[in-house]
């Protein structure tokens, strides 16, 4: 007998997650994650926060679609289900201008392929059914692309991240979603990075099929928790027609435990799986959170924030490449560039967490997720700007932190 693998507990430090996500988990979710009493998941105060938590997530979407819910997991749970319908041979296009959505494209080509091209290369098979459209890194998804593609390929399905979180890219959803009314192709939208942060209201986007997002971004659920998935019921009809592989992730399935049976909303869930109530408290205090906000509000508030943040980071000779409004990416200053890895490697051994790319081109990634004060961005600026001047490109801070000054002080002179 030996204890030798008993380690010390586990203390995790507590960072500034100014990333593309997770964002700054808020304190009111944490609270709520850590106070839940112990209750198995079919106790009526968990299966009542399921159902509460589905009515919410309605109003979050913008939606009047029944089959509305959370998939347990992180975002590639809810996309997972998402693509549930997608099966060998299907036609697909899909739009790829990054990391995730060319994460998201694999996931296509997996479910897609045959059996003999899975079994080819079966990591990252080739579908014959699949075409991807290879958008450059930097460049949005425009509508012009998804008509053309579409016109071309009539296909049964078609994808497009809304953020491309890699890129830091807004694609065009009007255009994707009229193309796919046009072309009569099934819409299938990777939602992680936009639920939360863009006021928008997906029941808008006629040609849109299924919706995925995620707790941890716009939504602050870091305890990983629920998913958000919303399907139109033209999606569960062509389910119900062709079938799914999964029970775990099947739609009809899953939304059973949040009181959705056959296409109707019921006053209390069925066992699908072992939910956590820890995590159902978690996210619909999130929910709760972000509806007392308001999703108007705080698609403004990101908006401000992150001009406040683009404006001093271009001030210090930064070429700002993104147009989400959670994200700038960015390249360095020309006598600094090919150092951003450094930059980065820098700052989170400091415990300020930003990002890198995480496919080439190497760029720099800074999140202001829950961080929609004066303060977490001013306190942002200066943390980049002194990581910037230890790398030798000689910032006056002082003027940096007035100009920044002079912005909030001139909003709340216009209010
Ligand atoms: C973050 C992200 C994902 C993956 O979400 P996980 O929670 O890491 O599973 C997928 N797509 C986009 C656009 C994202 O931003």
């Amino acid at each position: 007998m030996t204890d030798s693998n008993i380690f010390p507990q586990l203390e995790i430090p507590n960072t500034l997650a100014a990333g593309p996500g997770p964002g700054n988990t808020d304190a009111r979710v944490l609270a709520r994650f850590a106070s839940a009493g112990i209750a198995d998941h079919m106790h009526e105060t968990v299966l009542r926060g399921m159902v509460e938590c589905k009515f919410m997530l309605r109003d979050l979407f913008g939606t009047k679609n029944i089959h509305t819910f959370g998939v347990a997991g992180t975002g590639w749970s809810g996309l997972d289900c998402m693509f549930s319908a997608v099966m060998p041979g299907d036609t697909v296009v899909a739009f790829s201008n990054g990391t995730f959505s060319g994460i998201d494209a694999l996931t296509i080509r997996m479910k897609a392929a045959t059996r003999e091209e899975l079994a080819k290369d079966s990591l990252n098979p080739t579908a014959a059914s699949v075409t991807v459209i290879e958008i450059p890194h930097g460049q949005s998804v425009t509508g012009d692309m998804v008509e053309a593609a579409l016109k071309e390929h009539k296909p049964k399905w078609a994808f497009m991240a809304h953020w491309e979180t890699g890129s830091g890219r807004i694609n065009d959803l009007q255009g994707f979603s009229d193309a796919c009314v046009k072309h009569n192709a099934l819409g299938l939208i990777d939602a992680v990075s936009s639920l939360g942060v863009e006021d928008f209201a997906i029941d808008d986007f006629k040609g849109v099929a299924g919706w995925a997002s995620c707790p941890q971004k716009g939504v602050m659920c870091l305890p990983l928790t629920y998913a958000p998935v919303s399907f139109t019921d033209k999606y569960i009809e062509v389910l119900i027609a062709s079938g799914s592989y999964s029970y775990v992730h099947h739609p009809i399935m899953e939304a059973r435990h949040w009181g959705i049976v056959d296409g109707q909303d019921v006053e209390k869930g069925g066992y699908h799986r072992t939910h956590s109530g820890y995590a159902v408290a978690a996210l619909h205090e999130a929910l709760r959170i972000t509806l007392q906000y308001g999703l108007s509000k705080r698609a403004d508030d990101y908006i401000f924030h992150e001009n406040a943040l683009r404006k001093a980071i271009v001030s210090m000779g930064c070429n700002v490449t993104s147009n989400m409004t959670s994200l700038l990416v960015l390249n360095l200053p020309e006598n600094m560039s090919g150092r951003e890895m450094e930059l980065v490697q820098a700052c989170r051994a400091e415990n300020f967490g930003i990002w890198p790319t995480l496919s080439s081109p190497v760029q720099v990634r800074i999140g202001i997720l829950n961080q929609l004060t004066q303060s977490a961005i001013t306190e942002i600026v200066n943390r980049f700007a002194i990581a910037m001047n230890r790398m030798g490109a000689n910032l006056n801070i002082d003027n940096i932190n007035d100009d920044l000054e002079t912005y909030y002080n001139q909003a709340i002179a216009a209010q």
